[in-house]
């Protein structure tokens, strides 16, 4: 796995996705080796480490990007009863690219 698989693999369309949702700014698909039964990413298409690195200048893109959050949410909590909204930081965060996991059910492994 690359340091930043969304930049090197997802947006440069190396790697093909299924979009759930996209916007100028972002995009939502569903993970290409998901972790649980539902599970889909959102990232910015502008590079941006980690939400912690977001700077005021993000501040319009931190909205879109919140915006196809809630409504990814809203679709999988509609059709699953439940859903986890996750950013990992620090040592959690494997590609050091800002995303968003929405998921839902028990963790396939
Ligand atoms: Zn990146």
């Amino acid at each position: 796995m690359t340091e930043d698989f969304y930049c090197d693999e997802v947006l440069s369309g190396k790697t093909p996705v299924n979009k759930v949702l996209e916007t100028e700014n972002v995009l939502a698909y569903y993970h290409t080796r998901p972790f649980y039964p539902v599970h889909i990413v959102a990232i910015p298409k502008k590079h941006i480490s980690s939400l912690i690195t977001l700077e005021e200048s993000d501040d319009g893109l931190m909205l879109d990007l919140m915006g196809v959050i809630k409504k990814v949410a809203a679709m999988v909590t509609e059709e699953n009863g439940a859903c986890r909204v996750i950013t990992n930081l620090g040592n959690y965060q494997e590609s050091k690219h800002l995303h968003w996991h929405i998921v839902s059910g028990k963790p396939l492994r």
